[in-house]
């Protein structure tokens, strides 16, 4: 008797409250803070990036919820980012550096944790930056990686389709236990080419066409970046950008206006990294060798039911995500590196492959560090530079600079060993054509 009552204690716990809530985690794919109009902000003297009203579902969403202003990624790439997410992990501490390398067993993922309080898991993919073979499908009843676009080998769902399947998946579960959704959405990826009405709404040229930005770049490295003409034609390149942005946000729009559920929903919405356009002279577009804010401030917010409206004005890392929604839902078990709300450091690293020696970098490129309003960002390319978070450069004694550089030089050193990267020929090949040459 007594094992029958604690059989049926563990099946007790297994099973969601009755109230349990919904839960919406929607991915923007490389959509910067800067992106969402309900972010306004514009590096100080680059006013001329200012957004224009684009993305009102995301901006209701915000309004409604709470906005996190300062989000960091810990790294510029999708596979490395959604691994924090998903586990609550900086990247050294999760094993991933970047795109191509497959999530170690071991770490506890949110789905898992969310299956084991009872949800129905189940993930609608935008790219096969995120494929099954890389692990992150660990904890979901459903992944959806069905990708109908094809460039050059890689592999892409558009927003249309992903809100589709993400509609469809929810007509399944209803009636049923509360529903974890992973929603990725992946078109603010190069190339920028939105589908009609978006297309050419901000900007008047036809298709950006990588030659365009291959241009572009070249007349950057040649010192032109500030050249009337080029910025002119960079401005072009963000308003075509900023159109795949919108085309995200209306199919935002269109799932999010599913009716809720009575047990509710909560959603949680952030960016994995963002996009460079025109900032850095050397790497003036795409992302992945950086950890500018350009390419590592993203947008992060939580709509929850019973929370109130709010803007958090310090800065927050991607791993934080999985414990903000643990704790709306009353978890209070580890997670991750998830704590408390407490301030912490933010590491932020930028890897490349590359030859001897095979460490962790591999080819040792930008990393960062922010604390509260302090940022810094070294690389063997150029010294330490600091920064007030939102843009204002600062002097290495202002005060706590030189600690922030001390401590980001820490974490570098105490990276992990290289890992070898075992996959299969298509994954490889599709990873490659990402611009991941591994
Ligand atoms: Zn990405």
């Amino acid at each position: 008797m007594r094992l029958l009552w604690l059989f049926i204690a563990v099946l007790e716990g297994c099973r969601p409250t009755p109230t349990a809530p919904d839960v919406f985690l929607i991915s923007v794919d490389t959509t910067r803070a800067d992106a969402i109009s309900a972010w306004g902000l514009a590096p100080a003297g680059r006013e001329d990036l200012r957004g224009v009203p684009i993305t009102p579902h995301i901006d209701a969403l915000a309004a409604k919820g709470v906005r996190y202003a300062w989000a960091f990624a810990h790294a510029p790439s999708t596979l490395a980012s959604h691994a924090t997410v998903f586990t609550g992990h900086e990247p050294h501490a999760v094993g991933i550096p970047r795109n191509g390398f497959p999530l170690l067993p071991g770490a506890e993922t949110l789905a898992e944790r969310l299956h084991g309080r009872g949800y129905g898991t189940t993930a609608v993919l935008g790219s096969s930056a995120l494929a099954r073979p890389m692990g992150m499908d660990r904890g979901f009843d459903a992944w959806d990686e069905r990708f109908s676009v094809a460039r050059s080998r890689r592999h892409e769902a558009t927003a249309t389709e992903v809100t589709d399947r993400a509609l469809s998946e929810l007509q399944s579960h209803k009636g049923s236990a509360p529903v974890f959704l992973f929603v990725h959405y992946f078109d603010a990826h190069g190339p920028y080419q939105a589908p009609a009405p978006f297309a050419g709404r901000f900007h008047t040229g036809g298709k950006v066409l990588p030659s365009d930005l291959d241009r572009l770049a070249q007349a950057c490295r040649a010192g032109q970046c500030d050249a009337a003409e080029v910025r002119a034609a960079i401005q072009e390149v963000r308003g075509a950008y900023l159109e795949e942005v919108a085309y995200v946000d209306s199919e935002i729009g269109r799932l999010l206006a599913e009716p809720e559920r009575p047990n509710g929903r909560i959603v949680i919405l952030f960016g994995d990294h963002g996009e460079m356009l025109g900032e850095n002279a050397g790497r003036p577009f795409g992302h992945g060798g950086d950890v500018d804010p350009a390419t590592t401030h993203v947008p992060l917010l939580i709509v929850a039911p019973g929370l109130a409206p709010g803007v958090v004005p310090t800065a927050t890392g991607l791993r934080d995500v999985a414990g903000i929604l643990l704790r709306q839902l009353g978890d209070t078990t580890p997670f991750g590196d998830a704590a408390s709300d407490a301030l912490r450091d933010i590491p932020m690293e930028a890897t490349q492959p590359g030859n001897a020696p095979p460490g962790w970098n591999n080819r040792d490129n930008e990393r960062g560090m922010v604390y509260d309003d302090r940022l810094v960002i070294e690389s063997t390319e150029h010294p330490p530079e600091w920064q007030q978070v939102g843009g204002t450069a600062l002097s290495a004694d202002a005060p706590g600079c030189a600690s922030l550089l001390e401590r980001l030089r820490a974490w570098h050193k105490d990276a992990p060993t290289f890992r070898s990267v075992q996959m299969d020929k298509a994954t490889h090949e599709g990873l490659k054509a990402l611009g991941y040459e591994e």
